[in-house]
């Protein structure tokens, strides 16, 4: 059984309203600390707390090329969990060489007629173990070192146009879906600077949620972590209010 992040999540909000907890709407534009309080503006709001947990996230990195946004959900894909089974038996390709493309690669093989994975390098990047199972599939095909110009189609995705970077040729390999893993973008924004973050933008965390800074929490994909899935980030949910139970038991 699967289930879609927003999906879960208002199966957990709904008794909770019926529990009578507070909520509140609004856009948040900054995040402040003023010692003994937080304050979190939004547009026309001031709300002063002991504490906050930032929860935004993280998006997938897209490619950038002409069709990408416009294939979007016509063919194209950032998901393959979300998506693979909707290509029964089709052609698709995956563009990227990370552990991402590799395993979407692979979870892919279960419905499609063939996979091509199309990497920008002459070698993949990450775990080797992965990497030899994906290689020893029969029906999964790899071009590398071709860099994705554009993607085209009618009413949804028919082809791919790659280039080769050594030789400079253009090529259009024909496919029924692409699905993009080339990378997350934490969703930082709103992160003040005296939390720390790693290289990537993500806040440096365990799974206890605790920031370096005092009464601030981070919880799902906006937090260092292995695995960004809906069950990791509902489990960082319930770890971050213990965290935010015991801060406040504390101060
Ligand atoms: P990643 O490791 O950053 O790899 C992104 C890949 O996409 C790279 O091969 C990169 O090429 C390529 N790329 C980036 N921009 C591109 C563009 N515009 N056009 C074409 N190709 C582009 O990202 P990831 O695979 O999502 O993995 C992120 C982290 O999660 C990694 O630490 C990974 O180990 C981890 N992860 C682990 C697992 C697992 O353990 N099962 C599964 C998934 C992810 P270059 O190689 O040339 O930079």
């Amino acid at each position: 059984e699967s289930v879609s992040g927003p999906e879960l999540s208002m199966r957990m909000f709904e008794p909770l309203e019926k529990l009578g907890v507070e909520n509140l709407y609004g856009i948040v534009s900054g995040i402040e600390d003023k010692g003994d309080y937080k304050v979190v503006k939004t547009g026309d709001e001031e709300y002063q707390t002991k504490t906050v947990i930032i929860a935004t996230g993280a998006k997938h990195r897209h490619i950038g090329v002409a069709g990408e946004e416009e294939y979007n959900s016509r063919g194209v894909s950032y998901c393959a969990v979300c998506d693979g089974a909707f290509f029964r038996n089709q052609d698709l390709l995956v563009v990227g060489g990370g552990d991402s493309a590799v395993e979407e690669g692979i979870y892919l093989t279960r419905f499609a007629n063939s996979v091509t994975i199309v990497h920008r390098r002459d070698e993949l990047r990450g775990d080797k173990h992965s990497q030899e199972k994906i290689f020893a599939m029969p029906n999964v095909e790899f071009v590398k070192s071709a860099l994705p110009k554009s993607i085209k189609g009618d009413k949804k995705v028919s082809a791919i146009e790659i280039e080769y970077k050594k030789t400079g040729e253009i090529v259009d390999i024909p496919v029924d879906g692409i699905f993009v893993a080339v990378g997350m973008i934490p969703n930082n924004q709103l992160v003040p600077d005296f939390v720390n973050t790693d290289d990537a933008g993500y806040v440096i965390a365990d799974e206890t949620g605790k920031t370096n800074a005092k009464g601030f929490f981070v919880a799902g994909d906006l937090r260092t972590k292995d695995l960004r899935q809906v069950l990791t980030a509902a489990s960082d949910g319930a770890n971050a209010i213990k965290s935010v139970t015991d801060y406040l038991n504390e101060i």
